[in-house]
């Protein structure tokens, strides 16, 4: 077991260090430190978030980042829809979450112009849960972009091409589709402005488009808002060709919260991580608080996958992102 106390008076951190959930600790500059922090993590040791910190004589500056993991769990929706909690520091906005449909409820697969059934009637069903309006729900045509629409009950989207969406009108909802690629909520704390972001490998970087709309919009700090990283497929199973994964590394490479971008067992195929690559972008961006979900998509059969359900029949989930209750 790591010693607590020599941890904090070896790098003069705050005494007031407590116990309370898993704090992903990075830095960039030292190697010592980060082995330090590497020691604490493995050992289970969990810390309230330290910000920054400079040490006289060898500087280094620490990412910090509150994960909080979860796994998905389907009995509240009848197996049917889960609930994605986002979570934010000491005072979770404990109303704030999105929603994520299951294999079981079909695929909520839309063209623009012509929504389908099981879609329609997930909408309904949901929009009398949470409390929308399902004739106020938008969707995108997506193309594996980084491009956003932002949106208001004024300004509907009914399809057009993009992967991400934002709004700060609480009579809207948002929505995308997906099937191993990664859904990314934003949540801005001050404003309440959301993002939902359908974010697959060729699209990883469309979180940073949103946080600077967002920012520009609204004066969204990253500080102030909650993330979460839904379900997707995860490097167990995402092996890809050595050309991507090294595309994949030179853009988002490097040590993420979540660990490696890249995954490379002995003799196999690179993985990558959908996760780890946003985590490592939400970190520099300067988000403090990110939700992540543990399931993948390629294993737990009881969601849709492009590559295990294959290009014919894979099953669309749907990502949906209400406007908090209040
Ligand atoms: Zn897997």
């Amino acid at each position: 077991m790591y010693n607590m106390e020599k941890f904090v008076k070896a790098f003069r951190l705050p005494k007031a260090l407590k116990p309370r959930r898993r704090t992903i600790v990075q830095q960039r500059s030292c190697r010592k430190p980060l082995a330090f922090v590497r020691a604490i993590t493995a050992a289970g040791i969990f810390y309230d978030a330290v910000r920054e910190w400079t040490g006289p004589g060898k500087s280094f500056n620490m990412i910090v980042m509150d994960i909080s993991f979860f796994d998905l769990d389907f009995s509240g929706g009848a197996g049917r829809y889960a609930a994605l909690p986002l979570v934010f520091g000491h005072a979770p906005p404990d109303a704030v979450h999105g929603v994520i449909t299951s294999a079981a409820a079909g695929s909520m697969h839309h063209t623009k112009g012509k929504p389908g059934p099981a879609r329609e009637a997930m909408l309904h069903s949901l929009g009398a849960v949470y409390g929308f309006d399902p004739a106020r729900t938008f969707a995108l045509t997506q193309i594996h972009s980084r491009d956003i629409r932002a949106v208001d009950r004024a300004a509907p989207n009914t399809g057009e091409a993009a992967d991400g969406m934002i709004t700060i009108d609480r009579a809207v909802t948002l929505t995308v589709t997906v099937a191993d690629c990664l859904p990314v909520f934003l949540y801005d704390t001050q404003s309440g402005a959301r993002a939902l972001l359908h974010s697959g490998w060729r699209g990883t970087g469309i979180v940073l488009r949103a946080l600077e709309m967002m920012a520009a919009a609204w004066g969204t700090r990253p500080e102030a808002a909650a993330a979460l990283l839904g379900p997707c497929i995860q490097p167990c199973c995402y092996a890809v060709d050595e050309e991507r994964a090294r595309n994949f590394e030179a853009e988002f490479g490097g040590d993420s919260p979540l660990g490696p971008v890249t995954v490379r067992r002995d003799g196999s195929r690179p993985a990558i991580s959908l996760q780890a690559a946003n985590a490592r972008l939400l970190a520099a961006a300067g988000v403090r608080h990110c939700s992540v979900c543990r399931n993948c998509t390629f294993t737990d059969t009881r969601l849709g996958s492009f590559r295990r359900e294959g290009a014919e029949s894979y099953t669309k989930m749907m990502a949906i992102f209400p406007a908090p209750a209040n």
